[in-house]
C-alpha cells in the first residue's frame, strides 16, 4: 500500500528518500527502536509513522533529531524503508531552511573548533587515567576551520543561531 504524503517539500524530500512510499505502518520499526524504548519524549511509532506522514511541514519536526542513527529499525524493516535516512533528508532540509535545532548549531560549531561534538569532562579524564589509556590532547584543527569559512557553513551556523535564539526570546 502506497502513502500520500503531503508537504511542500515533497519532491525534493522524495527525491532523497524514495522508499518511504513503500512504508505500511506495520510498527515492526518502532518496536526495536533503543531511543523510543529507553529515551523520553520520543517514540518512532508517532514521530515517522504518524507525524511525519501526516505533517505538512515535516522538517520542522524536532523529534527527527532524537534518533541516534543506529539502524535498528532499517534491519527489521519488511519494506526496507529505511527511517533514519528519511530522517537524514528531512534533517538535510531543516539545516538548509534554518529549522535545525540550537543544539545541533552547537555541536557543529563544537566539531568545527575542537574537532569534538562534546567537551572532554573531568569524569572522561578521570576514566581515562583510571584505563590507562593517554592522557587526552586536543587535535590540531585550523583546517576545519578554514573549510567551514571558506565553503559558508561558519556564517550560516550563525545566521541559524541568530535565528533560533530569537525564536527562543
Ligand atoms: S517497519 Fe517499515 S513498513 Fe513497518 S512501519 Fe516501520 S518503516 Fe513502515
Ligand atoms: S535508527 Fe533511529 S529510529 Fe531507527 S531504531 Fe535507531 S534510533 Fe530508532
Amino acid at each position: 500500500m502506497l502513502l500520500s504524503i503531503k508537504f511542500q517539500a515533497r519532491n525534493r524530500f522524495l527525491e532523497r528518500g524514495k522508499a518511504v512510499e513503500k512504508c505500511f505502518k506495520c510498527g515492526t520499526c518502532a518496536l526495536m527502536c533503543p531511543v523510543t524504548r529507553y529515551g523520553e519524549d520520543y517514540n518512532l511509532r508517532e514521530t515517522f509513522m504518524y507525524d511525519i506522514f501526516s505533517s505538512e511541514e515535516p522538517p520542522a519536526k524536532q523529534n527527527l533529531w532524537s534518533c541516534s542513527v543506529c539502524y535498528k529499525c532499517y534491519e527489521v524493516c519488511p519494506q526496507d524503508v529505511n527511517p533514519p535516512k528519511v530522517f537524514k533528508a528531512l534533517k538535510e532540509i531543516a539545516f538548509e531552511t534554518g529549522r535545525a535545532p540550537l543544539s545541533v548549531v552547537s555541536l557543529v560549531k563544537s566539531v568545527i573548533h575542537t574537532g569534538m561534538a562534546f567537551p572532554m569532562s573531568d569524569a572522561s579524564r578521570r576514566m581515562r587515567a583510571q584505563l590507562n589509556l593517554p592522557s587526552f590532547a586536543p587535535k590540531d584543527v585550523d583546517d576545519l576551520g578554514k573549510i567551514a569559512k571558506n565553503t559558508g557553513l561558519e556564517k550560516k551556523l550563525d545566521i541559524l543561531k541568530a535565528k533560533r535564539t530569537n525564536e527562543h526570546e
